[in-house]
């Protein structure tokens, strides 16, 4: 837990949605592909959503844009925007930024095209909610199978900051509800994982995992993050 959350002494009230105009909207349309939580001695503070390059990231709620450039702390192209409930959603590794700082978005507006710039192997969207600038676990606040926000009204509270989700488990493992027929399939890369030896398993060839994943025969495999085998 971050120094800062565990100072939040108080709960705040947030309004996530109230009218049709403020409902979420899903930012990509792939799978959960790695959740929020401690991963290799830090956190990862967003959840990660399986996309294309060059697939439409669209903006989660309305607001305002507050950031639209390279961000080379790792999260390449990011574009941040601030909604008028006070919570701030990030979007990174981004291949085209679409808008400019200021700019106000509607929810579903494109704000740019999703990539694999910065610390990124393989495209996808890393998506963040952050409240005072302190990360949460977006599955705490989203369904991402539903494609809803889990309430209407969220209690932002100390507890809310955590590093393990409940529901990430359940995400990973659940097909986003657009994709009913998608034949893609991932594996979770566990400790000692070769990519021959995944390819072997899975009867598939390690060129086709890399072109699948936008790795190298070379990149080294995070435990934990999933791999497109087909
Ligand atoms: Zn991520």
């Amino acid at each position: 837990m971050s120094n800062d959350a565990a100072k939040l002494r108080d709960t705040f009230w947030l309004c996530l949605q109230d009218h049709p105009s403020n409902a979420f909207v899903r930012p990509a349309g792939g799978i959960v592909t790695s959740g929020y939580g401690w991963r290799r001695g830090r956190n990862h503070n967003g959840t990660d959503i399986d996309l294309n390059t060059g697939d439409t990231v669209r903006a989660a709620w309305p607001g305002k844009v507050r950031y639209s450039k390279y961000n080379d702390g790792g999260f390449g192209n990011l574009v941040v925007i601030r909604h008028f409930n006070g919570l701030e959603t990030f979007y990174a590794h981004l291949s085209k930024l679409l808008v400019a700082p200021n700019q106000l978005v509607e929810g579903g507006e494109p704000i740019g095209l999703g990539g694999n710039t910065g610390h990124s192997y393989g495209s996808h969207l890393h998506f963040e909610v952050r409240f005072y600038d302190i990360p949460m676990d977006p599955e705490r606040v989203i369904d991402f199978s539903a494609n809803t926000v889990r309430d209407e009204n969220l209690m932002v509270h100390r507890e809310l900051f955590g590093l393990s989700s409940a529901y990430s488990s359940v995400a990973v493992t659940t097909p986003a509800v657009e994709h009913p027929t998608s034949d893609n399939k991932y594996y979770r890369i566990r400790s000692g994982d070769t990519l021959g030896e995944i390819a072997r398993r899975n009867r598939t060839t390690v060129s086709k995992l890399c072109q699948l994943n936008g790795i190298r025969p070379t990149t080294i495999l995070q435990v934990g993050r999933n791999l497109r085998i087909r």
